[in-house]
């Protein structure tokens, strides 16, 4: 049976670290690290997270707000309130809270980001740094895997990472952060059109699965032994539930516990990381500034 990683048990050690540096800082006359959420819009999912992102900040003594616009708000009154919050002293970090809607070109927003507040890392500056090996802000939940694995004692010098999913938020972050040479993983990022998918997994140290299927890595596609991170987050119906459905990842977890060495639960795996790797962040975006 596969050892359970506990992404709640590493989340608090994390923000507890990060709590003990805030606490640091201040007490050298520092201000707290600032986080400016940006959300346009009232879709009820992203006004959750980021009641989640800023309550958790709170926690760790890190001040934050939520900038609230219409969703009719013109691209150039939203990008004047970008450049507002990159010259503002007081402002450590900003987070666009995704999606915008459709009239807003996303990628234009992010890029307009002072790249040395860009906590989420999105902004191509820090993907750039990062394919290139360069220090920079890494998106929350790659460095939210990586972290994961360290602190669950898990090798990963010289092992093989196949990783599902080359998206820009999490696939092909993640690759690079697995070949920077800290880490020196070999790495596979494979997508829709991976020929012999099953194979490949097989073939995986380490298995990512950023999809966004249902139970998507079956056992079959797993080596004996290997460590499994589930990053998909999918609704499923459940009428046993008053809600009527259930969040489960991309990992058919029953059947992979029982042939992996290592295996991340959904909930509770690498969703509490996020968070905490913001935060961490957003200390580290902090220091930068002084
Ligand atoms: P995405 O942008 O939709 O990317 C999905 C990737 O999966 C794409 O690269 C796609 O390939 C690949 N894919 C789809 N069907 C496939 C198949 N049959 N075989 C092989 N590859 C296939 O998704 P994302 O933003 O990376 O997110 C992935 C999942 O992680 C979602 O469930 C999301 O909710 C979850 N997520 C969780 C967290 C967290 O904090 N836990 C954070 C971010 C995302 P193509 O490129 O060829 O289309």
């Amino acid at each position: 049976m596969a050892i359970l990683i506990d992404g709640k048990e590493i989340a608090a050690d994390v923000r507890k670290e990060v709590r003990h540096e805030v606490a640091a800082w201040t007490s050298e006359g520092h201000a707290p690290p600032y986080l400016a959420v940006v959300l346009v819009g009232d879709n009820p999912a992203s006004a959750s997270y980021v009641r989640g992102k800023i309550k958790a900040s709170q926690n760790v003594g890190i001040a934050g707000d939520t900038l609230k616009f219409d969703e009719n708000i013109s691209e150039k009154a939203l990008l004047e309130v970008i450049h507002d919050l990159n010259t503002s002293p007081h402002v450590s970090g900003i987070l666009v809270q995704l999606p915008l809607p459709d009239h807003l070109d996303a990628s234009r927003v992010i890029s307009a980001l002072n790249p040395d507040k860009d906590v989420d890392g999105l902004h191509t500056v820090n993907a750039g740094r990062l394919a290139a090996g360069l220090p920079g802000f890494v998106p929350c939940t790659p460095a939210g895997i990586v972290e994961l694995l360290r602190r669950a004692n898990i090798d990963i010098e010289g092992k093989h990472a196949v990783i599902i999913g080359r998206s820009s938020l999490v696939g092909r972050p993640l690759g690079s952060l697995l070949l920077r040479k800290e880490n020196n993983a070999t790495v596979t990022i494979c997508h829709s059109r991976t020929q012999n998918l099953p194979e490949v997994c097989c073939q995986s140290d380490i298995l990512v699965a950023a999809i966004g299927r249902a139970h998507f890595v079956t056992a079959e596609m797993v080596k004996p032994g290997a460590a499994v991170i589930d990053v998909g987050i999918n609704r499923i119906d459940d009428l046993t539930r008053a809600r009527g459905y259930r969040l489960t990842g991309d990992v058919d977890f029953e059947a992979v516990s029982k042939i992996a060495g290592y295996i991340t639960p959904v909930p509770g795996g690498v969703g509490p990381m996020t968070i905490a790797m913001l935060l961490k962040n957003t200390m580290t975006a902090a220091r930068l500034l002084n």
